[in-house]
């Protein structure tokens, strides 16, 4: 057999994905990968049967519908706080793991260096290795997660080609502060460093936080690649629909990647999402109020099955913390790690998160993400059955 390609080696698979399917095997509630277990607005619904039915069938224009791109244009300078041209500043994707690899495409060459917070979301490391680029990390630290300045400095002294910033952050909840966006805006000017965004939770916030977008900042939009989707903002994550908000020049190399990737995104379901893109300010404000409500009633749970955790400012992930499970120098009983602790939590509690080590670079294995993006139902049945877990240890 010739060998297969060295770049992907280092790369496994989603531990994500992976723990929704341990949650199918032992029929647990599954609060690992993280997508609503509830229905989109029913107005998309129909706009999707009305979209099909009405011949949106065929391809649509490869970086995208013009209808999708002049609503996403018209919703996204209002919240962004700038102009944004559909024909020049956008390119829809699949989903907005498209969005990032097609970003990190445009950009990067063999041997380049590109910075992740971490904890990270996991498709950053793998985009970065497909363009055969280096990661290099930026320590978050736990429980605040809080970055050291003179670390973030020393980084991009290095020589970066770019930054990927997850703001709101899967899986901490870190919601950056103005002051700290400022930083970092001020490091990638001095150091001519791109920024690549990952905002998909931009409008899962919880108040006083503020979402600011870092492209929104003096002298940021020529060198910020915002990538978003509608997937997390409309609960629509099967839709795969995300796009790419850039300066022309960069436009168009990322919309060369993302033509020879995948031609387009869904052009039914980008004509469906109109409907959507083109909700009232209420509809943000709704959601924002929902989330917080999942998000107070979940922690409460967690308050009384006694579990500490870090409270997230926005996304909808809580890191919630095992050490006292997993065996350390002075405990010798409990779990291994953090993985065999959440296979265990599977099988017996019947309760499914993601093993807090696939998030990190650095060898923390006490921490365990859980999403909240649930009815109130699962939520209270999930609730229910981690109070065990106080009864057992
Ligand atoms: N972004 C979601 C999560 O972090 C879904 C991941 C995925 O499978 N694409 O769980």
């Amino acid at each position: 057999m010739p060998d297969t390609a060295h770049r992907l080696k280092n790369i496994s698979e989603s531990v994500i994905r992976e723990m929704t399917r341990v949650a199918e095997r032992y029929e647990g509630i599954n609060l690992s990968q993280g997508f609503p277990d509830f229905d989109p607005p029913p107005e998309l619904i129909l706009a999707a049967e009305r979209a099909l039915r009405e011949g949106h069938n065929q391809y649509a224009i490869t970086w995208g519908s013009p209808r999708f791109r002049q609503a996403l244009a018209r919703k996204q300078s209002h919240f962004m706080g700038f102009p944004i041209d559909p024909e020049r500043n956008v390119t829809v994707t699949c989903g907005s793991t498209e969005a990032i690899v097609a970003s990190v495409m445009a950009v990067c060459n063999p041997g380049d260096k590109i910075a992740i917070f971490s904890p990270f979301y996991e498709n950053y490391a793998p985009a970065i290795a497909f363009s055969g680029g280096k990661t290099v990390y930026i320590h978050l630290e736990p429980p605040d997660f809080i970055f050291d300045f003179d670390e973030l400095q020393r980084i991009f002294k290095q020589g970066l080609k770019a930054l990927i910033l997850c703001n709101p952050a899967n899986p901490s909840g870190k919601v950056f502060k103005l002051k700290e966006l400022e930083m970092i805006a001020a490091l990638a000017q001095e150091y001519d460093t791109f920024v690549i965004t990952d905002e998909v939770y931009e409008h899962i916030i919880y108040p006083p936080n503020q979402h600011v977008y870092i492209a929104s900042l003096p002298g940021m939009f020529e060198r910020t690649i915002s990538c978003s989707s509608l997937s997390k903002t409309y609960s629509i994550t099967g839709w795969r629909l995300g796009y790419v908000i850039a300066s022309p020049q960069i436009s168009d190399e990322v919309r060369k990647v993302h033509d020879f990737l995948t031609v387009g995104a869904p052009a039914p379901l980008q004509e469906a999402a109109v409907t959507a893109l083109d909700f009232p300010i209420s509809y943000y404000q709704q959601i924002q109020h929902e989330y917080s409500r999942r998000k107070e009633i979940f922690l409460g749970y967690l308050r009384d099955a006694g579990l500490q955790f870090t409270e997230p400012h926005g996304a909808y992930y809580v890191m919630v913390d095992i050490s006292a499970f997993v065996k350390n120098r002075n405990t010798r009983v409990g779990f291994a790690n953090d993985s065999e602790f959440c296979l265990w939590m599977a099988k017996e509690i019947g309760v499914v998160g993601v093993p807090g080590s696939s998030f990190f670079y650095e060898p923390v294995n006490t921490l365990i993400r859980l999403n909240f993006a649930k009815t109130n139902e699962t939520l209270a049945a999930a609730g229910e059955r981690l109070l065990r877990l106080g009864q057992i240890f």
